[in-house]
């Protein structure tokens, strides 16, 4: 395996790979794996290189493309919880892990102060608070270019004639007979469709497997675009030599045939000369490719949105799949909020008696009676009770059940899904509330917010709460029925925490309201003037687990400074001199395991932990953040947090926390992954603890959770025209029912190189390679994950030029489906996880690293590869209608300095912060009609917000920034940027199509992978 590849790092025990998951499983095994040798050349060449080769000037007539916003989130509406309370049961803790010495009973050591009064905090005399650890501040980014005008883009290239005066590398001739295409390959595949395939005989009782006329279905007219004409001009020659499958059409079943590449190029594989074709974005969102099954199937599989994968044509075998050099893997948003969620309850749950696969509109009926598992191939009894209809209302018909029409379902489960009865809804709050901490001004923020939704919290009249504050000290809160106050009591002994009255500290949220009330009201001014420095984070977690172990729930911490007292304390390691242009980032992996095996602990007892770090100063967030990570939490970071100083920040603060606080939640969760037969799932990415080998703990499950796995083909799928994934997530809701939701994915297998190709799904990859490389930063080192991204998309282009083209051309080649990937990787290159062109803080590096394998896929893109649109012209022409709002929907443009014409004004949407930039000369009615100045001097250097205007031209574009903020996980907050604006530079390192201090401009970027490809 090539050690510049992906493949050899799984489960390494590195901390980016969960629990015992996990042999590298070669999926890019084979000579030298998915990846080239390591280019040991192109990490030199960054800052040696001379001027860009000659080559054209791609940027001057890059007028505006039309390329429209991201699809519309669906809508998050809830589903009807049904009624109906079904006692959820517990699973096992796992055995797998070892505990961390608990302590054994409680030693109820006489406590300090005696809990007298409110002002029972005994303020021990104190250093100064801790100044920023280190005075550093993060180097300045590249200068920007100092013309704006959009003709001369980058400082570097100078403007070249035209891009197709561009004399690239010669290219080596094709290797004889190894260019004919996507025949069997090198292996001896067998020619599998000369097997005669029958359409699954259930399928064609139930009338869903009709003959199809032989020819290749069309996806929806939105999932396709048309064949370009262009493609069938003499200018352009057909490169791509379509290539019979061994046996031919003839002998394929018409299903089959239907499901093959057969009488055109599509326009997946229309060749792209990345060199040549500048514009490269979509007019539209960027789509997921549609599998190639029968439009019936298609019509009922899972929603992309929900489930993918890397490849919609899976390969027969594993040594296809190495010779495509592309990695293959889920993406899963198993939990996503659902406008519409059939949930069936049933005494009997029919599972497939073998491989425990949840019945799904895949299986095969053999006859009235018998189902066909579409995972492991066993044959089944349809239970009695299945063959009546609840929804028709008829009987003999189990096809139409709905559990064989959807492919997404949620079931009510029966008592044997129950370990135990079925645990409260229970939320613990762990507040820092040392010096530090009450200075930033977050314990009004968070008790204000917990105040307006204590309501809105999910769960019922058996909902419980409690609070624990610390600093070098751990303090409890008596909430219990029949106080006239709260009561605080204070564990001074850190080293050996114990709960002093553990029956009262988790209280029953609507019988102690007032309580509760009183003590979120009090809380910010008991501490406003402590001098207390220290922070007990270890014990404060250690306390925090007891409290909740026996009913499982969650506790959500909220830290400020790295902890500095008692287990779990940690010393600052970055050193912030050697932050700009390190070479290799040190301190990626943590410093102590004692919060991974705390997690692990919170795990088995079926708490997760959430973290909130707000800190201007090192936290050690690659250590701390394992608490979160094991215990499947979420990890949120404001790293210049102050109330005053910093007003965005405290509105996104107080945004996201509304979003958690009142978002749907589950308890005692766990999730299995199954796949066919002969396929393996090796290494899973996201937070969770991997208690067996295909079984996630997740303590809870929240609805902005991604997850991704990696997978191989270990035996292969000669026999099969399709392949089934299916992810079950078991949990206990807010109202405690057991419930099941069970998503199933279908796709094709296909037998050639080039049906591969067409099915690549660019940003699914661009996801999990990725994860991988945050993972390969963690076990090996930056350097090595930069270069396997490299190699990634080098591989992947060099397959597809000698296994698939059979036409050779100079040029950077690619297929229409792939034509982004060099972009993405660029970008993930440029990306704060990974990038080496710049200063970045290690937590926000960090912190980037999570977010890259834990957000679900589209709001990752979002940070990978930003949109931008011009908006001083938006009109309603093309715009969308949703829920009696217009919303404009401008045309993506480029990520280039190019685009920012002096006269414009353009939004970055980069995920988590939006940018509305200005140009110097902006046409003065945006000014006064959106921003409600008069010039664009009196633009303010730090606006965060726009004025309501009653004006069409503000009303268009706050309904366009609202549409982007609704229903993300995170709330992005607004930017307005002009020249002198301090945060300029910031939005520059997003136009990642331009060169920047040492990092390669996007064409460069081609040229280098286009030297390497060709050499
Ligand atoms: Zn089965």
């Amino acid at each position: 395996m090539s050690s510049g590849g992906f493949a050899s790092q799984n489960g390494a025990g590195g901390s980016y790979t969960n629990g015992p998951s996990q042999n590298p499983v070669g999926v890019y095994s084979s000579n030298h794996g998915l990846m080239a040798p390591p280019l040991t050349g192109f990490m030199n060449s960054l800052t040696t290189k001379g001027p860009p080769p000659p080559g054209p000037n791609p940027y001057s007539t890059g007028r505006h493309q039309p390329s429209p916003v991201a699809p519309p989130p669906h809508s998050y509406s809830q589903h009807p919880q049904q009624p109906g309370v079904m006692p959820p049961p517990v699973a096992p803790p796992p055995s797998g892990y070892s505990q961390h010495p608990q302590q054994q009973g409680l030693t109820p050591a006489p406590i300090a102060p005696p809990p007298s009064s409110w002002s029972g905090v005994t303020p021990s005399p104190v250093a100064p608070p801790p100044s920023s650890w280190s005075g550093v501040t993060p180097a300045p980014v590249a200068p920007p270019p100092s013309s704006w005008s959009g003709v001369t883009p980058t400082p570097v290239a100078p403007p070249h004639s035209s891009w197709s005066g561009v004399t690239s590398a010669p290219v080596a001739p094709p290797p004889v007979g190894n260019h004919t295409g996507p025949g069997p390959s090198g292996t001896g595949t067998p020619p599998v469709f000369q097997n005669t395939m029958q359409p699954p005989a259930a399928l064609q009782h139930a009338g869903l497997y009709q003959a199809q006329p032989a020819q290749m279905i069309r996806p929806p007219a939105s999932s396709y675009p048309p064949l370009q004409p262009a493609y069938h001009s003499p200018s352009a020659p057909a490169l791509y030599t379509q290539v019979q499958p061994s046996g031919g059409a003839a002998q394929l079943s018409p299903s089959l045939a239907a499901m093959s590449l057969q009488s055109q190029t599509p326009e997946a594989l229309r060749v792209v000369n990345l060199l040549q074709e500048r514009n490269l974005l979509p007019s539209g969102a960027v789509t997921p490719p549609t599998p190639c099954l029968p439009q019936d199937l298609q019509k009922i599989n899972c929603c992309p949105e929900v489930f993918r994968c890397t490849l919609t044509s899976i390969p027969q075998t594993q040594a296809l799949l190495n010779k495509a050099k592309l990695p293959l893997g889920l993406l899963l948003h198993p939990f996503k909020d659902l406008s519409q969620l059939p949930v069936v309850t049933s005494s009997n749950i029919v599972r497939c008696r073998s491989c425990r696969t949840y019945i799904n509109p895949f299986v095969t009926f053999v006859d009235a009676r018998r189902w066909k598992c579409n995972l492991c191939h066993r044959v089944n009894d349809v239970p009695e009770e299945f063959m009546y209809n609840p929804v028709s209302r008829s009987y003999g018909a189990p096809h139409k059940r709905p559990e064989v029409q959807n492919a997404t379902i949620e079931f009510i489960a029966p008592s044997e899904y129950m370990l135990r009865p079925p645990q409260p809804a229970v939320y613990l709050f762990v507040l820092d509330v040392s010096h530090n901490a009450v200075e930033t001004g977050y314990l009004d923020v968070v008790c204000q917010s917990l105040l307006e939704n204590l309501d809105s919290l999910p769960g019922d009249s058996r909902t419980k709460i409690g609070f624990i504050t610390f600093d070098s000290t751990i303090h409890f809160y008596n909430l219990q029925e029949g106080l006239s106050q709260p009561q605080m009591l204070v564990v001074s002994d850190i080293d050996d925490v114990f709960l002093p009255t553990p029956d009262s500290l988790l209280v029953n949220l609507s019988e102690c309201r007032e309580l509760v009330q009183d003590l979120l009201a009090g809380l910010p001014q008991m501490f406003s003037g402590t001098m207390e420095t220290q922070s007990g984070l270890g014990p404060a977690l250690q306390a925090g687990f007891k409290l909740l172990s026996p009913t499982g729930g969650r506790i959500s911490v909220f830290q400020t400074q790295l902890p500095t007292v008692g287990i779990g304390a940690l010393k600052p390691r970055e050193e912030p001199s050697q932050r700009a242009h390190a070479k290799e980032v040190q301190h990626l992996n943590p410093a102590t395991d004692f919060y991974k095996k705390l997690a692990l602990d919170c795990s088995g007892h079926h708490v997760a932990v959430d973290l909130f770090l707000l800190s201007a100063q090192y936290c050690d967030l690659s250590t701390l953040g394992c608490i979160s990570r094991y215990s499947a939490g979420s990890v949120y970071y404001y790293p210049s947090y102050h109330r005053q100083r910093s007003p965005a920040q405290t509105e996104r603060f107080q945004r996201d926390l509304k979003r958690y606080l009142t978002r749907k939640i589950g308890f005692e969760a766990v999730m299995r992954i199954r796949c066919t037969k002969g396929l393996s799932i090796h290494t899973f990415h996201g937070n969770f603890f991997v208690r067996s080998t295909d079984l996630l703990s997740l303590a809870n499950v929240n609805p902005d959770a991604g997850f991704a796995v990696q997978m191989s083909i270990e035996e292969n799928l000669l026999d099969l025209q399709a392949v089934s994934f299916q992810a079950a997530l078991l949990y206990t809701s807010s109202k405690g029912e057991r419930r099941i939701r069970v998503h199933t994915l279908c796709l094709p297998v296909v037998n050639s190189l080039s049906d591969i190709f067409a099915g690549a799904d660019v940003q699914a990859i661009t996801a999990l390679l990725a994860s991988m490389a945050v993972d390969r930063s963690v076990t090996a080192s930056l350097g090595d994950a930069r270069d396997a991204l490299i190699n990634a998309a080098i591989d992947s282009l060099s397959s597809y030029r000698s296994s698939v083209l059979s036409v050779q051309q100079p040029g950077l080649l690619a297929p229409a489906c792939l034509r982004l990937l060099p972009l993405y990787i660029l970008a993930l290159l440029k990306h704060r996880a990974f990038r080496t062109s710049a200063s970045t803080r290690l937590d926000e590096r960090v912190f980037s690293m999570f977010q890259l394998k834990s957000q679900p896929l589209p709001f990752l893109m979002l940070t990978v590869h930003p949109g931008l649109y011009r908006v001083d012209d938006l009109s309603d022409k093309g715009a969308l209608y949703v829920s009696e709002r217009t919303i404009p929907q401008p045309r993506a443009l480029q990520l280039s300095v190019e685009k920012l014409s002096r006269d414009a004004a353009l939004l970055m949407d980069c995920g988590t912060v939006l940018y509305l930039w200005i140009g110097r000369n902006c046409n003065p009615v945006f000014l006064t009609q959106v921003l409600g100045v008069e010039s664009y001097a009196a633009v303010p250097l730090n606006m965060d917000q726009l004025p309501e205007l009653d004006t069409a031209e503000s009303s268009r574009i706050r309904a366009l920034i609202d549409w982007l903020r609704e229903r993300r996980p995170f709330h992005p907050v607004l930017h307005v940027i002009r020249d002198e604006s301090p945060l300029k530079a910031d939005f520059l390192q997003y136009l990642i199509e331009d060169l920047s201090e040492s990092a390669l401009s996007y064409y460069e970027f081609l040229l280098h992978l286009q030297q390497q490809i060709c050499k």
